[in-house]
C-alpha cells in the first residue's frame, strides 16, 4: 500500500464519517462538514519532510553522498515517533507513507505519540561496521535539532538494530551535552537503558494479533455468535474452519515472509505455541525460501539467522546445521499454500498481479504496507481475513512507549512486566477492532482500524482548536 493509497483511504474514511452524523455531533451540519474537510486536509498533509545527504568516507577512501530522511507527519496525539530504516528501497515517498502509518497506528492503540519515520538509502550489508557507525552518527548530526525525548523519538526498523540505536544515542549525547538523552531513542540495548523484550515485541504482538482472534476472541463471543454471523458470513466461515483446525490434531500451517527481528520471532511464537500445534512450513528472506511440509526447525533457523544475518541458502549449509528443508525462490512465499501467512519484510507483496493466487486464509501484516488496497478488498471478498499493519505490528511501539516512560522514572521494568503490559494493551485494541469488524459487513478491517484512529485524531484536533 503506497502513499497515495494511504491518503485516498484517509479521505474515504473521513468521507464516511461525514455521512454518519453520530461522530462529532454539531447542530450546524454545514460547519461540521467544514470541520471534517479541514481535518482531512491536515491529516493528508505531512508536517515536515527533511531530506539530507550524508557524506561518508568509505574504508577504500571513496566519498559517498547518501540520501537520508526524517519525516514528521503529525503530532496532535503526542511527540513524533517512528523507526529509522536502512534499505536500498528507501525513498521520500516510502518514508512519508510509513510516517503516516505511524500516526494512525499510535492513534489506534491510544499511545501518546504522533507519527514519524526515518530512512537512509543504503544496503547495510554493503558497509563495514566502521562505515555504518559513521553513517549513523552523521544521521543524528543532520537531524539533531529535530530530534529529542520531547520532540521526535526514533527507534529501529528494517536494516537497523540496537547497535545502530546505541551509536545514535551516543552521538545525540555528544551534540546535546547536559541534556536528558536516554529518552531520545527507543530500541536501545538493555545495558544502555533499553527495555527488556523490545527486540521480540513486534514479532510477539504480530503472532498474537492472529492467535488472540482465533482463540480468545472467538471463545469470548461464542454465546452471542449466531446473531453476529448474519453479517460477514464468509469471514465467520474462515474463523470456524480455523477453530476446527486449532482443535484438531493436524497442525495449523504457517508461512513467514522475512526472517529478521519481526519474522524470526513471529515464527518462533508459532513454533513454540503450547496451546495449539502449529507447523511453520515455509520461511523466506531476500535470498531464499525454505520449505518443509512437516514443519521447519525454527529454533535452529533462528539461531543460524542470528549469527549469519540470513537464512541458510544452500543444501550444504542446511546439511551442516542438520536442518531438513527444500530450497526455493523467495518470491513464491506470498502465494504459498498454508493457513496463516505472516508478512515481515517489505511493502507491496500482494497486489492485483498475484492476489488471485493467494491461498492462505488469514494474512497478518507484521511488515508495513505489504498488501495493496485492491488486493485487500479482493481477498476479503474471497472470505480471507486480513489483519492490517497498524493493528498487528504495534508491539514494538507499545514497548517503545514503556522504554520511553522507563527513561523518565529511571527505573528498569522486568521483561515479564513489559511483555504482559504490551500484550494486555494490544488485546484491548484487538478486541475493539474485531468487535467492530465482525459485526458489520461494510468495509475491510483496515477501514475499521483507520476509522477508529481517525476519530481519535480528529477529536484531538478539534479539542485543540485546530479545526474550523
Ligand atoms: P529486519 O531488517 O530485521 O528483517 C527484514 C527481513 O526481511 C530480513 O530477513 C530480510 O532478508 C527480509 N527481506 C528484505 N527484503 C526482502 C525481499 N525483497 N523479499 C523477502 N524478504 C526480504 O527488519 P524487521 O525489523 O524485522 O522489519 C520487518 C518489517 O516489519 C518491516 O516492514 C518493518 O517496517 C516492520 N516493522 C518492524 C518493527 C520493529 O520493531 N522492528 C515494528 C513495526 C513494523
Amino acid at each position: 500500500m503506497n502513499r497515495s493509497q494511504t491518503k485516498v483511504l484517509i479521505e474515504e474514511v473521513i468521507g464516511s464519517l461525514k455521512k454518519s452524523n453520530r461522530f462529532l455531533e454539531m447542530s450546524d451540519e454545514k460547519k461540521r462538514g467544514m470541520v471534517l474537510d479541514s481535518a482531512a486536509e491536515i491529516l493528508k498533509t505531512t508536517d515536515k519532510i527533511i531530506k539530507s545527504y550524508i557524506r561518508v568516507s568509505t574504508d577504500e577512501g571513496e566519498i559517498q553522498r547518501i540520501p537520508a530522511y526524517r519525516v514528521q507527519h503529525n503530532n496532535i496525539s503526542g511527540f513524533y515517533k517512528g523507526g529509522i530504516r536502512y534499505s536500498e528501497e528507501v525513498s521520500e515517498e516510502e518514508v512519508e507513507n510509513l510516517a503516516i502509518l505511524m500516526t494512525l497506528k499510535n492513534a489506534l492503540h491510544e499511545l501518546p505519540f504522533g507519527g514519524a519515520k526515518g530512512g537512509v538509502h543504503i544496503n547495510p550489508r554493503e558497509y563495514t561496521e566502521r562505515e555504518l557507525n559513521l553513517i549513523s552518527k552523521k544521521y543524528v548530526q543532520r537531524f539533531a535539532i529535530n530530534l529529542g525525548p520531547t520532540q521526535d523519538i526514533p527507534a529501529p526498523d528494517m536494516g537497523t538494530d540496537e547497535r545502530v540505536i546505541d551509536w545514535m544515542v551516543g552521538e545525540y549525547k555528544t551534540i546535546h551535552p547536559g541534556q536528558a538523552y536516554i529518552g531520545s531513542f527507543t530500541g536501545k540495548s538493555v545495558e544502555n537503558g533499553g527495555a527488556r523484550g523490545r527486540r521480540e515485541s513486534t514479532g510477539i504482538g504480530t503472532f498474537l494479533s492472529y492467535f488472540y482472534l482465533v482463540k480468545q476472541w472467538l471463545e469470548d463471543n461464542a454465546e452471542t455468535m449466531s446473531e453476529k454471523e448474519k453479517l460477514r458470513t464468509k469471514q465467520w466461515e474462515t474463523l470456524h474452519s480455523m477453530e476446527e483446525k486449532c482443535n484438531n490434531k493436524d497442525p495449523v500451517e504457517v508461512a513467514v515472509q522475512g526472517f529478521g527481528n519481526v519474522g524470526s520471532v513471529a515464527a518462533l511464537e508459532a513454533y513454540n505455541c503450547s496451546e495449539v500445534k502449529h507447523a511453520v512450513t515455509a520461511v523466506s528472506d531476500q535470498f531464499v525460501m525454505l520449505i518443509n511440509k512437516e514443519g521447519l526447525n525454527i529454533e535452529k533457523l533462528a539461531a543460524y539467522a542470528e549469527k549469519h544475518k540470513q537464512l541458510p541458502d544452500t543444501a550444504e549449509k542446511l546439511k551442516q546445521e542438520n536442518i531438513e528443508a527444500q530450497i526455493a525462490e523467495p518470491g513464491g512465499i506470498a502465494v504459498f499454500d498454508c493457513d496463516v501467512l505472516i508478512f515481515a519484510a517489505i511493502a507491496d507483496q500482494v497486489t492485483k498481479d498475484n492476489m488471485r493466487s493467494v491461498k492462505a486464509d488469514i494474512l497478518v501484516e507484521g511488515a508495513n504496507a505489504p498488501i495493496s488496497v485492491n488486493a485487500d478488498l479482493y481477498l476479503q471478498e474471497q472470505g480471507k481475513i486480513i489483519i492490517p499493519d497498524i493493528l498487528a505490528n504495534a508491539g514494538g511501539v507499545h514497548v517503545s512507549y514503556l522504554e520511553w516512560k522507563q527513561s523518565r522514572v529511571t527505573e528498569m521494568y522486568k521483561k515479564e512486566e513489559i511483555l504482559n503490559e504490551m500484550s494486555g494493551q494490544m488485546k484491548d485494541t484487538f478486541k475493539k477492532v474485531y468487535d467492530a469488524y465482525f459485526t458489520s459487513d461494510e468495509y475491510t478491517m483496515r477501514f475499521t482500524c483507520y476509522t477508529m484512529a481517525l476519530k481519535r485524531l480528529i477529536s484531538l484536533l478539534y479539542r485543540h482548536g485546530k479545526l474550523f
